[in-house]
């Protein structure tokens, strides 16, 4: 299993545009004029979930949290937040920072 301990994204040059995967254009004005690069590894929680069940890879995870994670460039992506002693603490706008991608999950935050 590869763990990856960046976190890719895509830059638009044509219109600065961040987005938190790796695409061939621009999500936002389809340019194809972008570069693969590192994104900044601090965020905040945008908005989250307990999830209580999980499925697929993360069945053996559950209970986890899963938030929308915002950096500190503005990017947001659906992520698992690691580290979390208790789900009851858990608000809107507490600081983690990225951990790693699990190639079967996706990116992955913690405390
Ligand atoms: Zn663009």
């Amino acid at each position: 299993m590869n763990v990856t301990e960046t976190l890719p994204g895509t830059h638009c040059k044509q219109c600065d545009f961040k987005v938190a995967e790796v695409t061939e254009g621009c999500p936002s004005c389809g340019s194809e004029s972008v570069e693969m690069v590192d994104l900044k590894q601090n965020g905040i929680i945008h908005s989250f979930t307990v999830v209580h069940v999980g499925f697929g890879a993360l069945s053996n995870r559950a209970p986890y949290v899963l938030a929308i994670v915002q950096t500190e460039e503005n990017v947001k992506l659906t992520t698992v937040v690691d580290g979390v002693i208790d789900f009851g603490s858990v608000k809107i706008g507490d600081k983690v920072r990225f951990k790693n991608v699990d190639p079967k999950i996706g990116p992955i935050f913690q405390y």
